[in-house]
């Protein structure tokens, strides 16, 4: 990715070695809420509605560990030990840093015009990296899960050491991070939109398995939205080099709910869908860099 060089996003806001709860924070924070219900309703043409209905009221839900999926899968894949990482060097950090500037950057010029174009302001989202883990408005949030959104505070968690876990993974290259920071944009387009409320609405009114089944619509969503900014920053600067796109659909890939658990989670149980999925949504943005194509809830499958 040609990246170095371009404008860098002043949102990002850096908690890196203030040591979990300390620093300005100190402790006292909600944790997030999960609450279920069982009422009827429908879940209509949400994506429609989100475009019109450009708001958002109190927010609720939080996926920690997002784009790997929290909650269950953490029984299923193991943690890595903190002894087994190999940290990066400084100089190796400043430079991750520089590049997650740019990518937040890279999505705030992507989201500007877009929101603009239909009368609305963008409120771009705060980045916050941290290690070990730190206070959000969600409850905490710990570096092992993996990068999240907090609909409450409206920011982006991540532990820079993510990066070489994804490529433990099998995601390697600059782009798939940058489709990581991307996919959590585009939860906070969601949340923007109205979608994620809706969405936690709805879970509260089906069952687990349903309410699961709503999750992955969500999840392909971001995907999909990541490779529309990656579509509209390639049409803006040429980002791309030769094997970006590869790097991307390999992440998603990486990241699916089978690949994850190495085929021992039922699909029933998937919260973000499969590698398949993952990889044919973020390709749905990419190609056609049209947030009316981001609609996995009025789609069933490829
Ligand atoms: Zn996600």
């Amino acid at each position: 990715m040609r990246w170095k060089g371009r404008r860098q996003s002043s949102n990002v806001e850096d908690r890196r070695g203030m040591g979990g709860f300390g620093g300005m924070f100190g402790g006292g924070v909600r944790g997030g809420r999960r609450v279920r219900s069982r009422r009827k309703g429908g879940i209509g043409s949400l994506i429609i509605m989100a475009i019109i209905v450009l708001f958002f009221g109190k927010n609720i839900g939080l996926n920690f560990g997002d784009i790997l999926g929290g909650g269950g899968l953490e029984q299923v894949i193991q943690q890595p030990q903190s002894a087994q990482r190999s940290p990066q060097s400084n100089a190796q950090q400043e430079e991750i840093v520089k590049f997650v500037k740019v990518v937040l950057a890279e999505t705030e010029d992507t989201w500007t015009p877009i929101f603009a174009r239909s009368g609305q302001r963008y409120r771009p989202p705060s980045l916050v990296l941290f290690d070990n883990s730190t206070p959000t408005a969600c409850g905490t949030g710990k570096a092992a899960s993996g990068p999240f959104y907090c609909p409450g505070d409206q920011k982006i968690y991540i532990d820079l050491d993510f990066m070489g876990e994804l490529q433990r993974m099998g995601a390697q290259g600059d782009f798939a991070f940058a489709y990581v920071i991307a996919h959590e944009v585009g939860h906070h387009i969601q949340t923007l939109m109205g979608i994620s409320e809706k969405v936690q609405r709805q879970k509260r009114q089906v069952s687990k398995i349903q309410g699961n089944a709503i999750q992955v619509k969500m999840e392909l969503q971001a995907d999909c939205l990541a490779g529309l900014w990656a579509n509209h920053t390639e049409k803006r600067n040429a980002i791309l080099e030769e094997g970006d796109i590869e790097e991307g659909i390999n992440a998603a890939a990486a990241v699916g709910d089978d690949r994850i658990s190495g085929g021992r989670l039922s699909r029933k149980h998937y919260t973000h869908g499969s590698s398949k999925e993952r990889m044919n949504w973020f390709l749905q943005g990419f190609k056609t860099g049209d947030i009316a194509s981001c609609d996995p809830f009025s789609r069933t499958s490829f």
